[in-house]
């Protein structure tokens, strides 16, 4: 028995384990995919206070090894449900096992929104069509590329893949970024980025691989532009269904709570991009990693009195 489950280790959740071991819990990780959640996949990390600049691959691997020096747990798993027994601990099941716990941090953050195409193309993910720059733009050193998408994780993608790319063009639905200015000004200001505002991409061509886009252009006409690779960052969204017997949702699915980080089951808490906030970035994802654990850690306590 686990004093705290923390599922997901992005910055979130790693922050909660952090604080909750440093308070004498003993705490399981659990993780689907890869260590470091979204972080890890920026090239850049520069709004974080007191770090001038950092990868986030870096930020992500000096956290791990920071919660792995105080002695947490950490399982490759992806949790599929929580329940809450009858003496007031939780069974967190995996695809693997069962675990048992006395308190659960829900720090699950939030995916890739894929973007829909006329002819559902999800097979050509992997195939030209990529959700990471940072993981798949290498393959393309010295090539042409696009982005679709017109916020900080577009514009972030776009100044990473034309330092090595020959040609990046930047396809945005609208004619402005909703992303920091000087990220924007950076973009502008690189001869080797095209900007296509007023488009919308419609179709991944290919058959094995992707050989070109369709889009609608901003005169209404419908085009194609031979291209080997496409990196679509259109936002995010969260994925919480499979804790909404012990969770309020909101209407685009996320955790519903407030600064506390508590959900309406008591004991179980709620940290980082899951849940509902104004502002979804990796100092507010710590920040409730931090209440999230310190909460937890005292409803332990009111176990024990
Ligand atoms: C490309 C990019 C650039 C960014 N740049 C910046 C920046 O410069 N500055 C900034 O402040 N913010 C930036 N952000 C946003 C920032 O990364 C996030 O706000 C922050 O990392 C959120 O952390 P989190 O722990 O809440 O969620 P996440 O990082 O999403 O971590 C959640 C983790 O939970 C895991 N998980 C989900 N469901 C389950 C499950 N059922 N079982 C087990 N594990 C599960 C996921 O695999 C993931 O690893 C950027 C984001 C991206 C994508």
């Amino acid at each position: 028995m686990y004093d705290i489950i923390v599922i997901g280790a992005g910055a979130a959740g790693m922050t909660s384990a952090l604080y909750a071991l440093r308070n004498g819990k003993t705490v399981l990780v659990l993780e689907s995919e890869s260590l470091g959640g979204q972080i890890a996949t920026s090239p850049r990390l520069e709004n974080y206070p007191s770090i001038k600049e950092i990868s986030g691959e870096q930020f992500a691997d000096n956290l791990f090894e920071q919660i792995t020096h105080h002695g947490a747990e950490v399982e490759i798993e992806k949790v599929v449900a929580v329940e809450k027994l009858q003496d007031n601990t939780f069974t967190v099941k995996t695809e693997y096992n069962e675990y048992q716990a006395k308190s659960v941090i829900i720090a699950s953050g939030v995916k890739h929104k894929h973007l829909r195409t006329k002819s559902n193309r999800d097979d050509l993910v992997g195939k030209g069509v990529y959700y990471c720059a940072i993981c798949d733009g290498p393959f393309y050193k010295g090539q042409e590329v696009a982005i679709i998408g017109d916020a900080n994780t577009a514009l972030q993608y776009s100044l990473l893949l034309a330092s090595y790319c020959k040609k990046v063009y930047v396809y945005t639905l609208f004619d402005k970024f909703f992303g920091d200015k000087s990220l924007v000004k950076a973009l502008h200001s690189k001869e080797n980025i095209e900007w296509r505002p007023n488009t919308s991409v419609t179709d991944f061509i290919g058959e094995e691989k992707l050989m070109a886009i369709e889009y609608k252009d901003a005169d209404g006409s419908i085009k194609t532009h031979e291209i080997p690779a496409v990196f679509v960052a259109i936002g995010q969204v969260p994925d919480n269904k499979a804790f909404s017997n012990l969770v309020d949702l909101d209407n685009m699915g996320y955790i519903i709570s407030d600064e506390t980080c508590k959900t309406k089951t008591e004991g179980l808490f709620v940290a980082g991009d899951c849940r509902t906030k104004a502002v979804r970035q990796v100092s507010t994802a710590v920040g409730d990693g931090a209440v999230a654990a310190t909460n937890a850690s005292v409803y332990l306590e009111s176990l024990d009195n």
